[in-house]
């Protein structure tokens, strides 16, 4: 759904947002773009509201809960772009469990279960040299894990589904609200999946 909100009608003040009785999601985040559609920050409704009212940005999502602001109630604003394209510095995805976790989807690498019980597997075992890179790295099932033991893959005669590699698409916002912010259901088409891009990242490669 796409719907504009006319600045001057906004009045000065935001006075408050009407949250229905089962409240899901917080309604003071507001998801915000770059012109480009990249996703930059999820900010406070605040925040975005004054970049409207400046004309800096424009609504792209409205959410379902009303805002009563000072001209009377309002649509609230989800999702908004900026109408110019804001530089950013070029984001660093620190190494960490939870990084290649996110990168591998929460998949097993080697059977491919999906789950919240993943180990990380240095591919080449680190007695044997294995860096701890993210193409030695993968999530991996303890079963898996067991079974790979301290062996290489070949040595324990098990296939990786894929290649590992440091991903390309690295979000601006930071992982752990990145991934919150996925669970959105009005957001999600603004962030992608690590998975996905990974995978067409390599079958470009
Ligand atoms: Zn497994």
């Amino acid at each position: 759904m796409r719907a504009r909100v006319s600045p001057f009608l906004l009045g000065r003040r935001v006075i408050r947002i009407e949250v229905g009785e089962r409240r899901r999601i917080n309604v003071q985040e507001v998801l915000l773009l770059n012109s480009d559609f990249e996703p930059l920050n999820v900010c406070h409704l605040r925040r975005a509201m004054a970049l409207i009212m400046l004309g800096k940005a424009e609504v792209v999502e409205i959410q379902d809960e009303a805002m009563l602001t000072t001209r009377g109630r309002l649509p609230a604003p989800s999702v908004v772009r900026m109408c110019y394209h804001v530089r950013r510095p070029l984001p660093q995805l620190r190494l960490s469990r939870h990084s290649v976790l996110a990168r591998d989807g929460h998949t097993c690498q080697y059977c491919g279960i999906k789950g919240k019980e993943l180990t990380i597997d240095h591919i080449i075992p680190r007695w044997m040299g294995g860096p701890h890179t993210w193409d030695n790295l993968v999530a991996c099932c303890r079963r898996c894990n067991l079974k790979k033991g301290d062996k290489t893959p070949q040595q324990a005669k098990m296939k990786l589904r894929t290649v590992p590699r440091r991903p390309h698409f690295i979000p601006y916002i930071s992982l752990p609200a990145y991934l919150k912010a996925q669970n959105r259901d009005q957001w999600g088409i603004y962030l992608p999946v690590f998975e996905a891009f990974r995978s067409s990242q390599e079958s470009h490669a």
